[in-house]
Order: C-alpha cells, then sequence, then structure tokens
C-alpha cells in the first residue's frame, strides 16, 4: 500500500483499527507513514503514547470526548472529524490547543457525513471552522463504505471513480465560497487496493489491508494469498458420520460476520493452511457452518476428515478480519513472536 501511495502521488496515513499494535504500526513507520488513523480517542492515547504525533481521529466528535481531545491536542498535531454545527461549536467553545478539523462528507455510504452536494451545509461548517481561532479547517474526509457491496475490480472503481469526483466537487463548492488549499482524504480498503487513479486526493487512510481477510476475497479486492491472520483453533471433535470437526473456535473468537455459501447459507470462516512458513492455501471446501460461544463447527470433506485428530491446531481465515482481531490481545508471528495489541483500550 506504501509503494501503491507512493506511486499514486498520495500520502499514506493508515488506519491503525484493524491491527491496533504499536508494532506493526512500527512497519508502517518504517515504509514511510509519518501519520497514523485511529478510531477513537482512547486509540489516539495509545500510539501518542508510542511516539506517534500527528494522529487523525476518523470518527465523529462527540462532546464527552472533548477533554479527551483537549488533552491529546496539547501533546500531537490532531485531526478530529465533523459533520453537524453543534459538533464545531463544542470544539469552538473550549479554550483549547490547536486542532485540525476536517468535514466529514457522505460521498454515497450514508452513515455519516454532510451530503456532497449539501453545498449551503458544506459552507456553514466550514465558516463556523474557520470562526474560531484554534480550529483549523483541515479539509474534507470520507469513508466510501459502499465499496463493500461492490463486487469485482470494476464494480470497485467505479464506485472510487463516483466517490472521488463527488468528493472533488464538494472542495469545489467550497473554493467558490472562498475556501482554498483544503486538503482530500480518503479511505476504505477496496478502492485504495484497486484504484490506481487518485487525482486530486492527498491523503488514503485504508486499514483493513494489513490482513485482508474472506470479505476482501469475495468482493475482489484482494486474492486469498493476501490474506494475512488467521485464528488459531484447537480441534475439538471429530464426527466423520457427519463430515464436521468441531473446534475450540466460537462466536467469542471470531465473531459473528457471515458470507454465504454457493447455497446461500451463512459461514463463519474457512480453513487456511498453515505452512512452515506462514499461511497457505485457503480450503474453500472446510467453512465453518455454526457458531456457538465457545464451539465452532466446520464441513470438511471426507479426505481431509481422516487425517484429522482431537488435539490438532487448525487455521481459520476470518471473514472480518477487524471484528475478529478486536476479540484478541494479542498476535502470535509464524516465528513465535508475540506482537502485542490493544485491548480494552490497554496494551497487553
Ligand atoms: N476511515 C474511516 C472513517 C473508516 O470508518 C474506516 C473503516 O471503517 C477506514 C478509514 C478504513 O477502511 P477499511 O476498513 O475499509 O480499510
Amino acid at each position: 500500500m506504501a509503494t501503491r501511495a507512493r506511486a499514486a502521488g498520495v500520502r499514506l496515513r493508515p488506519h491503525a483499527k484493524t491491527h491496533q499494535s504499536a508494532t506493526l504500526a512500527g512497519w508502517f513507520h518504517d515504509h514511510g507513514a509519518r501519520g497514523i488513523t485511529v478510531s477513537s480517542t482512547a486509540m489516539a492515547e495509545a500510539f501518542a503514547a508510542h511516539g506517534w504525533t500527528d494522529i487523525t481521529i476518523a470518527f465523529p466528535v462527540q462532546p464527552r470526548d472533548l477533554e479527551a481531545i483537549d488533552a491529546l491536542a496539547r501533546r500531537v498535531q490532531l485531526g478530529v472529524l465533523v459533520d453537524a454545527l453543534p459538533a464545531v461549536e463544542a470544539l469552538a467553545a473550549r479554550d483549547a490547543a490547536r486542532l485540525r478539523v476536517w468535514i466529514k462528507v457522505d460521498v454515497g455510504y450514508h452513515r455519516c457525513g454532510v451530503p456532497h452536494d449539501d453545498a449551503s451545509g458544506l459552507a456553514a461548517l466550514a465558516r463556523a471552522i474557520d470562526a474560531a481561532p484554534h480550529l483549523e479547517l483541515a479539509g474534507l474526509l470520507t469513508h466510501a463504505g459502499h465499496s463493500y457491496a461492490a463486487t469485482g475490480a470494476e464494480a470497485i472503481r467505479a464506485v472510487h471513480r463516483e466517490s472521488s469526483a463527488r468528493l472533488r466537487a464538494a472542495a469545489g463548492r467550497l473554493h467558490a465560497c472562498g475556501f482554498d488549499d483544503l486538503a482530500v482524504s480518503v479511505g476504505d480498503t477496496p478502492t485504495c487496493s484497486i484504484a490506481r487513479d487518485f487525482d486530486g486526493i492527498d491523503e488514503i487512510r485504508p486499514g483493513n489491508f494489513v490482513f485482508h481477510d474472506l470479505m476482501q476475497v469475495a468482493i475482489g479486492s484482494c486474492s486469498a494469498a493476501d490474506i494475512g491472520v488467521a485464528l488459531a483453533c484447537p480441534v475439538v471433535g471429530v464426527y466423520p458420520g457427519r463430515g464436521e470437526i468441531v473446534v475450540h473456535g466460537g462466536a467469542v473468537h471470531l465473531g459473528k460476520e457471515s458470507l454465504p455459501d454457493a447455497d446461500g447459507r451463512p459461514t463463519y470462516g474457512c480453513l487456511i493452511d498453515l505452512a512452515a512458513e506462514g499461511l497457505g492455501a485457503l480450503r474453500d471446501e472446510c467453512v465453518v457452518t455454526a457458531l456457538s460461544q465457545e464451539h465452532g463447527v466446520v464441513r470438511v470433506p471426507p479426505a481431509r476428515l481422516r487425517g484429522l485428530r482431537i488435539g490438532d491446531l487448525v487455521a481459520i481465515a476470518p471473514v472480518h478480519a477487524c471484528l475478529t482481531c478486536d476479540l484478541h490481545d494479542g498476535y502470535t508471528t509464524f516465528d513465535g513472536t508475540t506482537i502485542e495489541r490493544l485491548h480494552g483500550g490497554r496494551w497487553r
């Protein structure tokens, strides 16, 4: 992603919410990233404590976060997001350290953000930010999360083209009101993985790509070989009559995001080979068909089932790595190194 960003002439500000690891963030720093994206003040505090000095909290500001935001803004260059006047008013009312404020724009995902074509709404927010001495209008920021509903590279590229054009047009509307030099920031793994043309974009903030997952493979933003994380689960039951194994790996370990199988039934993960040097082939024929709190039921064809014993370790590729990783407090690499991760806002 760093190479891709350099080639496209955009800054990479990777989102840390997927890995939530100081060590992994350090790998991005090694590849040239100097800014980081997070999704909470707790995460911002944790990465500030690890030396990151340029942090964007890519989550809408709400008044309960103001004290933490003030404290952070005194220590690091902090960026925050707003999409409504009350949030700007709450920030403006405080006599605090300098803050970079991004206007969150809705380019089609319809989660948060000022609608991209709401010229008066964009201008009202820009003026309110500009009027507060300690607030700096950083620019326009979006997350085109509707790229996750696209399937295939061309559909993902189409979302990227449309959302970039909408964002550039929104910047043009503010330019017409006298707001120049606004930065434009986008970020979602599907479009950042597929698109080549980032014309008019200054910064990208993908996060999931650090590991990818089955969902990214299904929509075509990566290949199975790109999956970089799996849940290691002990086999606790082998049932040849049912063509299934049961693993100690349930909803509390994997999460409950699902993908449909060929018959439209939900699947919650898929076996992936554990080779000596790393994760191997994805075993599409071995899918998790049911989850309870601690148990996972995996459908396994007879030939593979014959080689499995209670106590074996199998690896399950997650449907959505961000949510699966969030259920754990660390990673183990193939050379046995443990890598820390935030858990409940603390390093474990
Ligand atoms: N920026 C924002 C505001 C987000 O909400 C997210 C993800 O939810 C990202 C960036 C990263 O996107 P992805 O998880 O697709 O990499």
